[in-house]
């Protein structure tokens, strides 16, 4: 699974950063999340298709996180589009989006499906599943947790081999569960891999239900708006702190930690906040935009894998 972050600042844009955008791929299939403004032609530098995205999740109606999504679909629609697309969003979501579309002319040509989500929903988007968690923002926001099927237990060969079973195509229907010539899978596979499972919370306060949704992910994608030393106006602004991301991620057994929607007020401190996190938490990135994460098969998480990042190289370098 990769995940590739697109826009990570704020409210605001800044010269660094774009508002929120975040595309998480699996295989050939894509989901968004957040499609702030300005989010089409980072994607195009990318070769991740528009037409590969079967799913835009919305975690709340603030611009920072919607004002892209007409342009998007207009694109998408421009460019002949046929397969479905869904939108999801919570209570409120739908009557914005009218609004957006029908205020910039935007009727499609594919099937264009609004969907209102609650916590505790849960649905697929392409090979993904995505399920849904409460999020603390002052208006109605959720977030969403993003996971791969499981894969087959690890085949054990050499007593397939003892127990009669040639190499080839039995061997592999035995692997993906057949009983073959008397020889049931589980005497010979073991228990499913569990499925890479990334997290993103949206905009929030720091609430108990976003480490209980991200117990034991891979990938916990927190936002961090304020440093700790501006935790009251977190606070006030239903925001969290990189600590507070950190606290959060260390609660949940979260694999890793990577902080985005960080606000031009950090500009020229970018390490600082990312420092405040690794105290608490040393798994821990802070994303900036185009930076390109791929989760391996064993949960190892190498930021921009061309150059061979680890975490705790990361944060070296902050220090
Ligand atoms: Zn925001
Ligand atoms: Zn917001």
């Amino acid at each position: 699974m990769e995940i590739l972050f697109l826009g990570t600042g704020a409210a605001v844009p800044s010269r660094n950063r774009s508002t929120s955008c975040i595309a998480v791929r699996s295989g050939s299939d894509i989901v968004l999340m957040a499609c702030g403004e300005g989010s089409q032609r980072p994607i195009m530098l990318y070769p991740y298709s528009f037409m590969k995205i079967r799913a835009i999740l919305i975690t709340h109606m603030h611009g920072d996180h919607i004002l892209g999504l007409p342009g998007l679909i207009q694109t998408m629609s421009l460019e002949g589009r046929k397969s479905p697309l869904c939108v999801y969003g919570p209570p409120g979501f739908r009557e914005s989006l009218d609004m957006l579309m029908r205020a910039t002319g935007g009727s499609t040509v594919f099937d264009l499906c609004v969907r209102e989500v609650v916590p505790g929903d849960s649905f697929s988007a392409g090979n993904m599943k995505v399920g849904v968690f409460q999020a603390n923002h002052g208006v109605p926001a959720v977030g969403y947790s993003v996971s791969e099927p499981d894969r087959p237990g690890k085949l054990d060969r050499d007593k397939a081999v003892s127990l009669g079973i040639r190499d080839g195509p039995d061997m592999a229907r035995l692997k993906n569960g057949e009983t073959v010539n008397g020889v049931r899978p589980e005497q010979v596979v073991g228990p499913p891999v569990r499925g890479t499972r990334v997290v993103y919370t949206g905009d929030t306060a720091s609430v108990p239900s976003v480490a209980e949704a991200s117990r034991g992910a891979d990938v916990l994608i927190h936002e961090a708006t304020y440093s700790d030393e501006d935790r009251e106006l977190a606070s006030e602004h239903f925001h969290s702190t990189a600590r507070e991301a950190a606290e959060t991620a260390l609660r949940s057994g979260a694999g890793t930690l990577i902080l985005t929607h960080i606000s031009n007020r950090y500009d020229s401190s970018r390490d600082a906040v990312l420092k405040e996190a690794a105290l608490v938490f040393p798994d821990v990135f802070l994303a900036d935009d185009f930076d390109l994460f791929e989760i391996t098969k064993n949960g190892t998480v190498l930021k921009n894998p061309q150059e061979r990042e680890t975490a705790s190289a990361d944060r070296t370098e902050s220090e």
